[in-house]
């Protein structure tokens, strides 16, 4: 303020002197604050105040040329100093404000067409007149012409950061209101006419401010740092920047033409014309570009499993249908088995974990053209090109095995299998909706099967498949119509014979196929879900039967009835809860109540375990039937809360063999003993085995030799036998 204040009332011949010594402060106040910088960002600064020096040393010349001749040459050896200040101050400010700059190509194109525009104007206005002026030497316009040319570049450099958004420290803003007053003070020097003090005064004052502004930002502490990177322009902003750039040119040509200047810079037009169009098309090339790279980016999120980044079943559909179109293509479809236990007992994030190591597995076992899909849940699908069913085969089996190592997900160590199924089409066109129905087919035909196993679609499979929906069907209308009835099997106490219990077992009278086995139609009611609804018939009828017995016969009737239920039953979360309203509907008591079930139903554990927990704990009674011919009965003993083993038939069969054969019926007597279970020997057919059963130690026997199941055992008559 001072300084301005000194200036101002300056003669005017002392100005320049005054300009030359604040431009020395000015550089000694650059250099002290240099030392102050982090290295990264004193280079840039020593160049600053190069730059500065170089202004000083041309204000000393002007200032004793002034002293000494009274008056100025132009050009001068000042001017030689003046301008060859602005490749350091411009390198050095571009260094300092480097990182506001944006990379992007889109950016550069915006910028370059902002200066093509302004450059346009520049020309035409300023260069242009100067170009034209009469009676100059060459010299003299080159000057002329680079004094605001240098002030542009200068501000060219620091004006844009006055535009862009974002927070600007103090040394930014002195950077920019220096290159500013610079621009301001070279057009000046050049534009306004020699008339003694007046110009001077006034283009010295403008460099005067650049000198405080430059020391200032120099030594202000914010210089420091790079500024934080501003936010880009808005879509809008930068479309009214593009399209106020784009009407330069018919701007400028009205200017002119309402100016009256007698010539019209064509060429200089008709260049920025040209280039900015080209510009303008670079950039809107590069428009579609994003919208393209945005679209396909979009599709391809569409098109692929979130979770494990496999492809999804739309993508899959779009390879399979144009494999087909090639040629020889095989399908594999395969489905986790027990992923539905792995969920409901270790948590979701487990069962996440899990489906991404398969994928993973999956990937290893396939090769790079080959498409593994995720079908969503626990299926997944693989494509295969140009191999033989045989071959597929023999992937399908590769899988199998890199499955059935151990999975570590979340610290769990999981043991996981899959059902597979494989269709092709070798055998001639089909759709691609076609191949994965065949494929889903030999999949399911697969689990039923027994999990972990793979099968290859065959037109059989089809039949069967056809066979069993119209069962289902038939199942449902048999249900609803009455064709269902129960028989009873007596189960009787060794070796007297008298009656203690009975089992329940359903039967299908087909009005036209006559009767049907429960072996052949529980399976397939088991599938269809069916079993469900004829399952809380059965239990609500031998329950009812039962407690209508007692009624009838007292002390000689059974003092227990056994209800067989299935694994799919059991799963069902509401079972316990069904079988306490039966109790209290017919009024039989928990312990005269037998559930039956076998192994396989408990094995998983799940829902199935704890609805049996419950049934025991309520006082029902638990059976596990056929025992003796699953994978891991003994250890089923400790898991499981169970008061009746039912020894399978096929153990019973073989007591009255010579030697060995009897050591398993031996042995599992033993074992229900120990444990202080009752053990009931299924499939007595002869009077010696049940002696030998006896003499075994066996107390309970069920079998034909007792009695056949019938829809009213004779009580009475087995007691007098
Ligand atoms: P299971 O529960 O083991 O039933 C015993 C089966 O052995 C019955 O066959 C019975 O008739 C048969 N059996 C009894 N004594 C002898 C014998 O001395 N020799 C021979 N060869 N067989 C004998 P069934 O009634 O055909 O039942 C077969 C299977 O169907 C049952 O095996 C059971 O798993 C299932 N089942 C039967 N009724 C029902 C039911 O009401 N609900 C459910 N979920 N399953 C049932
Ligand atoms: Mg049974
Ligand atoms: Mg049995």
């Amino acid at each position: 303020m001072l300084a301005f204040a000194l200036y101002v009332f300056l003669p005017a011949g002392m100005a320049t002197t005054f300009s030359a010594v604040v431009g020395l402060g000015a550089v000694a106040l650059t250099l002290a604050g240099v030392r102050r910088r982090p290295p990264s960002r004193r280079m840039a600064w020593w160049m600053f105040a190069a730059g500065l020096t170089m202004w000083v040393a041309g204000d000393t010349i002007y200032a004793s040329e002034a002293i000494i001749t009274g008056g100025h040459t132009y050009p001068s050896w000042a001017d030689a100093c003046y301008l060859a200040a602005y490749p350091m101050l411009v390198v050095a400010l571009f260094r300092l404000a480097r990182f506001r700059r944006r990379r992007e190509l889109a950016g550069l194109i915006d910028t370059a067409m902002s200066a093509t525009g302004f450059g346009l104007v520049y020309w035409v206005f300023v260069i242009g007149p100067i170009v034209r002026e009469p009676g100059m030497s060459l010299l003299t316009r080159l000057v002329s012409a680079a004094y605001p040319t240098c002030g542009v570049l200068l501000f060219a450099v620091a004006g844009p950061l006055l535009v862009q958004q974002g927070r600007r420290s103090p040394a930014t803003w002195m950077l920019t209101f220096g290159s500013a007053a610079t621009l301001i003070g070279n057009v000046g020097y050049t534009v306004i006419p020699p008339d003694g003090g007046l110009k001077d005064r006034l283009v010295f004052g403008a460099f005067l401010f650049a000198y405080f502004a430059f020391a200032g930002a120099a030594l202000h502490p914010s210089g420091n740092m790079p500024d934080s990177r501003p936010a880009d322009m808005q879509g809008w902003q930068r479309i009214t920047v593009l399209t106020a750039t784009t009407l330069l040119v018919p701007a400028v040509l009205f200017v002119e033409a309402r100016g009256g200047t007698e010539q019209v810079d064509i060429q200089a037009i008709a260049v920025g014309a040209v280039v900015l169009f080209l510009l303008m098309l670079i950039r809107l090339s590069g428009f579609f570009a994003t919208v393209q790279r945005q679209s396909e980016q979009l599709e391809r999120l569409a098109m692929r499993d979130d979770l494990t980044g496999l492809a999804n079943r739309r993508l899959f559909e779009q390879y399979l249908s144009q494999a087909l179109r090639d040629g020889l293509v095989q399908v594999a479809v395969l489905d986790l088995n027990g992923f539905k236990e792995v969920n409901d007992t270790f948590g979701h994030a487990t069962g996440d974990q899990l489906l991404i190591v398969v994928a993973d597995r999956l990937r290893e076992v396939m090769r790079g053209d080959d498409v593994v899909a995720r079908m969503g849940g626990d299926e997944f699908a693989l494509l295969v090109r140009e191999v033989s069913p045989t071959a597929m085969s023999a992937i399908a089996e590769r899988i199998s095995a890199s499955l059935r190592r151990p999975v570590d997900a979340n610290g769990q160590q999981l043991l996981v299998s899959a059902s597979v199924g494989t269709a092709g089409n070798e055998s001639g066109e089909v759709s691609s909706d076609e191949v994965l129905r065949r494929a889903d087919w030999a999949m399911y035909a697969a689990k039923r099967a027994g999990g972990g196993r793979h099968l290859r679609y065959t037109a059989e499979l089809d039949a069967q498949a056809t066979v069993r929906a119209r069962a289902g069907a038939e199942l449902r209308t048999a249900l609803e119509q009455g064709q269902f009835h129960l028989v009873y099997q007596p189960i009787v106490e060794l070796p007297g014979g008298r009656i203690v219990s009975v089992e329940a077992l359903v039967r299908w009278t087909h009005p036209e196929r006559g009767f049907v086995s429960p072996a052949e139609f529980v399976p397939i009611a088991e599938e269809t879900g069916l079993i469900i609804e004829l399952g809380e018939w059965i239990l609500r009828q031998a329950c009812a039967r039962a407690v209508s017995w007692f009624a009838e016969f007292g002390d000689v009737a059974p003092q227990r009835i056994s209800v067989n239920v299935s694994a799919r039953q059991l799963a069902e979360p509401g079972f316990a809860g069904l079988v306490g309203a039966v109790l209290t509907e017919t009024g039989l008591r928990p312990e005269q109540l037998v559930v039956e079930l076998t192994e396989t139903a408990v094995f998983d554990g799940g829902q199935a375990l704890r609805t049996v927990e419950l049934l025991h704990k309520r006082g029902v009674r638990i059976a596990l039937d056929d025992f003796g011919t699953g994978h891991s009965s003994l250890t089923l003993l400790q898991t499981v809360p169970v008061d009746v083993l039912k020894v399978d038939k096929s153990f019973v069969d073989k007591v009255t063999m010579a030697g060995r054969h009897a050591v398993i019926a031996t042995a599992l007597i033993q074992v229900s003993d120990g444990l202080g279970l009752q053990a009931v020997a299924e499939g007595v057919e002869t009077a010696e085995q049940a002696e030998e059963l006896y003499r075994l130690g066996y107390r309970l026997a069920q079998g034909y030799h007792f009695g056949r199941p019938v829809a009213q055992p004779d009580f009475t008559r087995e007691f007098a036998a």
